[in-house]
């Protein structure tokens, strides 16, 4: 292994991976340093599957070659579809650990596991190099260029750059995602579609000899038609009521009895700091409580279930905001709301901005028309103050409302994939 490259990234996640392989294709040395066992970062140990909808009205895809890329790999082995409203990043999270590795070696791109960035020294506003520990070793490691793909903004952190967090210090709230097995999801849609006609809510398809079907509840309104079976759950005391907030599932590629959980929102009194490990460790013991309530509700009252059991609880806790690091341009609402254009856009998409709240009715979805797309800028992705630091992912610089519409994988991962080739280009 090389102790000096062109470009070290710190973090292998969803944002990290893409920025890796586009700047390895144009030639860069690349190393990335990942904290987890495996790469892909929220998409893999976070479990959050599938990729949100990215094209406009008329089928025109606003994401980077890389979601392709990524997805034409999985789909070779059954690992990834395109689902019936014609969302084409529908994966299965364990494979894409393996695809990535096989992409990481094609491409020539080094990564360390089970490695932490944990210090940087910088002279005349340059990152010299990082301090990486592992095993209580502490390796010391240069590169010209670095981009912090941390999903919280560690090494921007290290290097003393601003930061906002939060919303007036609130931040999103957090989810720990899991998977059930052993579900027969032929009774499940069977009862689906005997509640719940609207099929926008309920989507049930047969796609290559498999159901594959998604559906949502949540405690804000009366449209879902799960809710009453909530409801009950909450008066046998099965579930509590914050364990009703936000439900919402989702069939994998190539796990046919498999349901993946975008739940349970984590209950607290106050609102979890992502970077308070008090507050995550809480939110991580106090997800797994959920969860089995929520399993319990499951294999109570929803048919299909019955012989269902938990197969996984992400080993990543699910944070949907965390570090929004000050970059030479703040992405604003309105930006996203206006459709904004730049000179450098890095990536392109219509997502909503959603915000999860913690509290009942206070969620925001504010969608823009589904004929246009806002942009995200390059210089959101350079870090204010440090030359040769670059931020990419949900931690790029923007207002905490513009956050909520960026941060979606294809988005993050688009972003990646500019950013790589904008590195080669410098250098
Ligand atoms: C609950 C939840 C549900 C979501 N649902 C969807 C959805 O359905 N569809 C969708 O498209 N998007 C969804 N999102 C959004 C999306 O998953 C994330 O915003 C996106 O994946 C973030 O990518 P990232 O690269 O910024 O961070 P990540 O993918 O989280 O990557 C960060 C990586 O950095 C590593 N790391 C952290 N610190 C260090 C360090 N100091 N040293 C070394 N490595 C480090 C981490 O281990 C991780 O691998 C959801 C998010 C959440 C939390």
């Amino acid at each position: 292994m090389k102790t000096n490259y062109d470009l070290i990234i710190a973090g292998g996640g969803t944002a990290g991976v893409a920025t890796a392989i586009s700047a390895a294709k144009s030639n860069l040395n690349v190393l990335v340093i990942e904290k987890n066992t495996f790469l892909g970062g929220s998409m893999t140990g976070a479990l959050v599957m599938p990729m949100m909808k990215n094209l406009l009205k008329n089928g025109k895809n606003l994401s980077g070659e890389i979601v392709n890329e990524l997805m034409s790999e999985l789909r070779k082995t059954g690992d990834a579809l395109t689902y019936s409203d014609k969302n084409t990043g529908w994966f299965n999270s364990e494979m894409l650990k393996c695809t990535l590795d096989d992409m990481f070696e094609k491409y020539g791109v080094d990564v360390l596991f089970d490695s932490v960035v944990t210090d940087a020294k910088l002279s005349e506003n340059k990152i010299q190099n990082i301090q990486i520990t592992y095993a209580g070793q502490k390796k010391y490691l240069k590169a010209k260029y670095f981009v912090d793909a941390t999903g919280n903004g560690d090494l921007a952190s290290l290097c003393g750059a601003n930061f906002k967090n939060g919303n007036d210090g609130v931040n999103q709230a957090m989810t720990l995602r899991f998977i059930a097995t052993n579900v027969e999801l032929k009774r499940f849609a069977d009862f689906l579609k005997s509640i719940d006609d609207d099929r926008e809510i309920s989507p049930i398809s047969e796609i290559n000899g498999e159901i594959h079907l998604s559906t949502a509840c949540t405690w804000d309104n009366d449209i879902w038609k799960l809710k009453p079976y909530f409801e009950k759950a909450v008066q046998d005391r099965v579930l509590k009521e914050e364990d009703c907030a936000y439900f919402q599932i989702f069939t994998i590629p190539n796990q046919p009895s498999s349901v993946a959980f975008n739940a349970p929102r984590i209950f607290a009194k106050k609102s979890l700091n992502p970077l308070n490990s008090e507050d995550t460790s809480y939110a991580l013991i106090q997800g797994r409580k959920q969860i089995r309530r929520l399993m319990a509700f499951c294999k109570k009252y929803l048919p299909g279930f019955e012989n269902a059991y938990i197969a996984q609880i992400a080993p990543m806790l699910g944070i949907r905001d965390s570090r929004r690091l000050e970059g030479e341009y703040e992405l604003t609402e309105r930006d996203i709301l206006e459709c904004k254009k730049f000179e450098n856009a890095a990536a392109k998409s219509n997502y909503p901005i959603d915000v999860h709240s913690l509290k009942k009715n206070e969620n925001v979805l504010n969608k823009i028309s589904d004929d246009d797309y806002f942009e995200i800028p390059l210089e959101a992705m350079k870090v204010k103050g440090i030359d040769n630091l670059f931020a990419a992912g949900k931690i790029i610089s923007a207002t905490f409302l513009a956050q909520a519409a960026l941060r979606i994988i294809p988005n993050c991962l688009s972003m990646g994939e500019s950013l790589g080739k904008y590195i080669a280009k410098l250098k």
